[in-house]
């Protein structure tokens, strides 16, 4: 009887020293190993469910960056496209008023725009939109349009989307809501023709309608693990009313229905005089809603993408600027590299001019023009870190001997 008293028990669930692991001591009782595993699973549990209840983020107009600032922090990175980057801004620094307007209670209710840009591939869309993320206090996420599919077939339901989204919000709720979706390469998702099908379209006008639901904003219940919806799993229901959708696609062939279109409305002697200020090498500034539908992109999705804007085609002088200017641009991202071995890497002009060349000539774009430095300065970069130089050149004759060196047909098709 005496021993029973005497023996060390666990405060919580009542068993002895020798029932259980381990003991540890209290103030005034004990408490077991697998009492105290339970207890933090408990917190970690009450925690999380007072994480997703918190609620959103307050937004205060006066801390928002106006849409010159957003325009400006753009410039420091992405090199021209004035025209989307005003549009982008506009539409960022409206869908915050949306938020804060949520709460001010009157009747003037302001509708979301989302955002479709249209433009060749490398030409700055997925920049653009991940710059923006960098200066935002929402959550933000990109995702590819390629993968989706329609409920019931092979690959991501659209739901997946908000997955990512609730992942990066860190599965706050409120916050998700009013966080912002950039939907990459959604011209892959046009009906094929322009006729709607008999047959079913599975990676086409099926997840157009999907899409429908979440860019018209209801309520979608959402897989917090994201893949395909499993019986068992517990779905979180989030509201896509105040999520802002950026879509971005290169629509390659495009500029033949915007020339097209022009074609068949220009009539008469001052339409005449209109076609004669149309820029030919550049259609894609004349873009309007039809040549998406003329795509197969259905009406209803170009009804809630209403802010439509277009990327121009990088020239010679805009590759030149990427190379060099912007803020984390790839040459400057080489300085840095060398500098952490303490060389200071300098190029001589010329060569600049001739990565651009080169990148012109192989139809590479801005991106193939980190192909190009990477492989003119693979060998530099192997050896230079084990010798003892304190500053580097990279010559035009260095550089063209690296690549001629290098197999051109490679890069070409990277
Ligand atoms: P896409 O239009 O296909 O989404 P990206 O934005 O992914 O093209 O561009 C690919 C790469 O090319 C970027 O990571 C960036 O280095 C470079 N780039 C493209 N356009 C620009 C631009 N306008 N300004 C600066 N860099 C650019």
């Amino acid at each position: 009887m005496a021993d029973s008293k005497t023996k060390k028990r666990c405060s919580f669930c009542g068993r002895s020293e020798n029932e259980v692991g381990f003991l540890i001591t209290g103030m005034n009782g004990y408490i077991c190993d697998s009492c105290a595993t339970q207890a933090y699973e408990i917190t970690q549990e009450a925690l999380g469910e007072s994480k997703k209840s918190a609620g959103a983020t307050k937004l205060n107009l006066k801390e928002l960056p106006k849409p010159v600032e957003i325009k400006k922090f753009l410039d420091q990175y992405v090199i021209g496209q004035d025209d989307a980057k005003r549009f982008l801004s506009v539409s960022v620094y409206n869908h915050y008023k949306r938020l804060l307007q949520k709460d001010s209670g009157d009747d003037v209710e302001i509708e979301k725009s989302n955002i479709i840009m249209v433009g060749s591939t490398g030409t700055g869309k997925t920049l653009l939109a991940r710059t923006i993320a960098k200066l935002l206090h929402v959550p933000f996420t990109i995702v590819d349009a390629t993968v989706l599919t329609e409920a019931g077939y092979v690959g991501e339901d659209i739901e997946s989307i908000l997955t990512r989204l609730l992942q990066v919000a860190d599965y706050n709720v409120p916050e998700a809501e009013q966080g912002i979706v950039f939907i990459d390469e959604i011209d892959k998702i046009a009906r094929k023709g322009d006729n709607p099908s008999i047959t079913r379209d599975v990676s086409g006008e099926g997840v157009q309608q999907g899409l429908l639901k979440l860019l018209e904003g209801s309520v979608v219940n959402v897989p917090p693990q994201g893949g395909r919806k499993h019986p068992d799993q517990k779905m979180i229901p989030v509201n896509t009313k105040n999520i802002l959708f950026i879509c971005g696609g290169a629509f390659d062939g495009i500029e033949k229905k915007i020339a097209q279109r022009l074609n068949t409305h220009v009539v008469g002697y001052t339409a005449s005089q209109k076609t004669a200020t149309v820029d030919r090498n550049n259609m894609m500034q004349y873009i309007a809603p039809q040549d998406l539908k003329s795509f197969g992109l259905i009406p209803e999705i170009i009804g809630r993408l209403p802010v439509l804007t277009y990327l121009n085609p990088l020239d010679r002088d805009a590759l030149r600027a990427i190379l060099t200017e912007p803020k984390n641009s790839i040459i400057k991202q080489y300085i840095k590299l060398f500098e952490m071995d303490g060389i200071k890497l300098t190029f001589e002009k010329s060569v600049f001019e001739y990565i651009v060349d080169k990148a012109v000539e192989y139809k590479l774009g801005a991106r193939g023009l980190r192909s190009i430095v990477e492989t003119i300065m693979m060998d530099v970069m192997f050896e230079i870190p084990s010798e003892n130089k304190k500053t580097y050149e990279v010559t035009l004759e260095y550089a063209k001997s690296q690549l001629e060196k290098a197999n051109m047909a490679r890069l070409q098709t990277a």
